[in-house]
């Protein structure tokens, strides 16, 4: 339970951060709220050489407004999200979703950044920015570029990032208003990761049709998943039974999701449709503002 020795760094700046990174190459690592990686690193699942901790770079943090999107730095703690005004008005989800993760004392230091930059399959926000269309600014010594987070994930701790690279922020088109989303999360008790969760994102029309949807499920695959086919079938329907019985089948058809202490693969899957369609509910409710 005692990490391996390792150079500690705490730069001031992101060109200082990525000149670091880039000099260690394999042998750096990025540290945020190391609440993901200093577990790996007691088990010895991780031994970084170097730690470059962005906890000293103040242009990571803070959560502003930038046209149509929600700009929210990479260091921003997942206690902040749920204390913000902006988001609670804007993109209520992310209030939602950060309230589900772990407890008090993780969401006070674990970041927005880390949580969707460590590409465990377990965290929460990755889904939920499928659902919102994320877009992740990054910084490398290449120089900046902006990663979608649907084309994020590319399997279990494996991301498009390329060694060296930070996320400095993560950028959210606001949802238009009088829509209407919900993140639906099972877990076996308070602090422990999801069996299954779903987030949706949802409008309505006048006559209660569904005018556009996006859903991301968590932990019943390598990835977070975003469920296309199962969004699809919805659009222009009311969410009767049996137009969500078929999306939920659509989106159950996408997992894969391991055997573990939380169930079989086959009970999750179960649990990921249910939650989808709890979900799918609670937004359409919230939509047409009950
Ligand atoms: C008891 C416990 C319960 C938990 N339960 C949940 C849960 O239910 N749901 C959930 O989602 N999470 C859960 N977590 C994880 C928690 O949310 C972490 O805080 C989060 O996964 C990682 O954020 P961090 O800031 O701590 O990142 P760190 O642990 O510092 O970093 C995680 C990884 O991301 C990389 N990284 C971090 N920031 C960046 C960046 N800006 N750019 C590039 N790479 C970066 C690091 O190099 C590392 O590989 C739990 C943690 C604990 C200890």
């Amino acid at each position: 339970m005692i990490p391996g020795s390792f150079a500690y760094h705490r730069p001031s700046s992101v060109q200082d951060a990525v000149s670091l990174l880039a000099g260690f190459g394999e042998e750096g690592r990025v540290l945020a709220g190391g609440h993901s990686l200093i577990p790996m690193m007691k088990l010895r699942l991780a031994a970084p050489a170097n730690l470059v901790d962005l906890g000293g770079i103040s242009d990571l943090k803070g959560i502003r407004l930038d046209g149509a999107d929600i700009v929210i730095g990479a260091m921003t703690t997942q206690h902040e999200l749920i204390g913000s005004d902006l988001l609670s008005r804007n993109i209520p989800l992310l209030r939602e979703t950060a309230l589900q993760i772990a407890d008090p004392q993780v969401r006070y230091v674990g970041t927005l950044g880390g949580n969707v930059a460590n590409g465990d399959p377990g965290n929460d926000m990755p889904a939920v920015m499928l659902a919102l269309n994320a877009t992740y600014q990054v910084a490398g010594k290449g120089g900046n570029r902006r990663l979608a987070a649907r084309q994020f994930y590319q399997g279990a701790y494996f991301t498009a990032l390329e060694p060296g690279e930070i996320v400095t922020a993560i950028r959210i088109p606001v949802p238009p208003a009088g829509h209407g989303s919900a993140y639906q999360k099972l877990k076996r008790k308070i602090g422990d990761y999801a069996t299954a969760a779903a987030a949706v994102v949802l409008t309505l029309k006048g006559g209660g049709e569904v005018g556009s949807v996006a859903i991301g499920l968590t932990n019943v695959g390598e990835t977070p998943l975003f469920a296309e086919e199962a969004a699809r079938l919805l659009v222009g329907s009311t969410l009767g039974p049996e137009i969500v019985k078929k999306a939920v089948a659509a989106a159950e058809k996408i997992t894969a999701p391991a055997s573990d202490r939380r169930g079989t693969p086959e009970y999750r899957t179960k649990m990921a449709g249910v939650m989808m369609s709890r979900a799918l509910a609670r937004a359409a409710q919230r939509a047409r503002g009950e």
